[in-house]
């Protein structure tokens, strides 16, 4: 049987649109299987969140260990971690998997769409989360420094986007130029590849945007144009899903990167509008036209 899975450790968005909601239904659309370890629940509408209630952090280790053992997926994938306890712990805990898996690899062997072989050493997809879009702050005290010190080392993919780039590095991000000095100074973290998301800069050239990709050896701009007046929620938390599942499919990083950044870019020119608040991107239903 062919089976890419990916595991996402994450928070429940109530209303669906981010958090392991949104991860579940994005690595479904590629066919992709996916498990969820949840790290906190939120009390949460489409207009913002409304309270947050973190699962005690060995609790959380604990559910990972269960599910990575069990599934043995070649992706994970991390959105709202909220605590440095759990984030410092997985950072510990993926020393570990990845030892683990050396030994027996994935679970269920399948071949990729792509004839790609499944990726020898499972792979990390770490999506930073400090905060809602609407300001509500989604990390505790200490945890920058969780991830500067335990989680990026070990982190294959990072997707920051220019707040959370600018709060993991201190360096202030005004144009190109600081997003590419930003990345870099994560790489020194220790992450093999940083995916820059650039839409929080104001314009430059004209209305065109642009994320960069980067590694030790490789430097990529995906450049696109800017929606107007898009006010969504669930976008970070859909694209770091694309991203992973692309990568369960086999598909190298630079490829699995662009494809998922232009697959946010469609949805993010036809959003859903579910609730009163703002819309959402991780879901197309059948009936929805392009
Ligand atoms: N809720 C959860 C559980 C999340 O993980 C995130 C972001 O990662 C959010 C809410 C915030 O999403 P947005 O900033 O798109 O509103």
């Amino acid at each position: 049987m062919k089976l890419p899975k990916v595991v996402t450790i994450a928070g429940s968005d109530p209303s669906g649109g981010a958090g392991i909601q949104a991860d579940l239904k994005v690595l479904t659309q590629f066919g992709v299987y996916g498990g969820a370890a949840v790290t906190a629940l939120t009390r949460q509408t489409s207009a913002g969140v409304l309270g947050l209630f973190p699962l005690p952090a060995e609790w959380v280790l604990e559910q990972v260990r269960d599910v990575l053992w069990d599934l043995r997926p070649p992706v994970v994938k991390t959105g709202m971690l909220q605590q440095p306890g759990v984030i410092g712990g997985l950072g510990r805990l993926w020393g570990e998997y990845v030892r683990e898996y050396g030994k027996t690899g994935a679970h269920v062997p399948y071949i990729s769409p792509s004839a790609e072989p499944v990726p020898s050493a499972p792979v990390l997809v770490v999506d930073p989360v400090l905060s809602s879009g609407t300001g509500v702050s989604l990390l505790a005290g200490g945890g920058l420094e969780a991830f500067r010190e335990d989680l990026l080392p070990v982190t294959t993919v990072l997707t920051p986007n220019v707040p959370e780039a600018e709060a993991l590095t201190g360096i202030a991000i005004r144009d190109s130029d600081d997003m590419v000095g930003a990345a870099e100074r994560l790489l020194q973290f220790g992450v093999q590849w940083v995916l820059l998301k650039g839409g929080h800069l104001p314009e430059w050239e004209g209305v065109r945007i642009a994320d960069l990709l980067i590694s030790r050896e490789e430097r990529r701009w995906l450049w696109g144009q800017r929606v107007p007046g898009a006010d969504l929620h669930g976008t970070g938390c859909s694209l770091a899903s694309a991203l992973a599942a692309c990568l369960a499919l086999g598909l190298p990083v630079p490829e699995a990167a662009a494809r998922a950044v232009e697959w946010l870019r469609q949805r993010i020119g036809s959003p859903l509008f579910v609730g009163q608040g703002r819309g959402v991107v991780c879901q197309k239903l059948e009936r929805q036209r392009e």
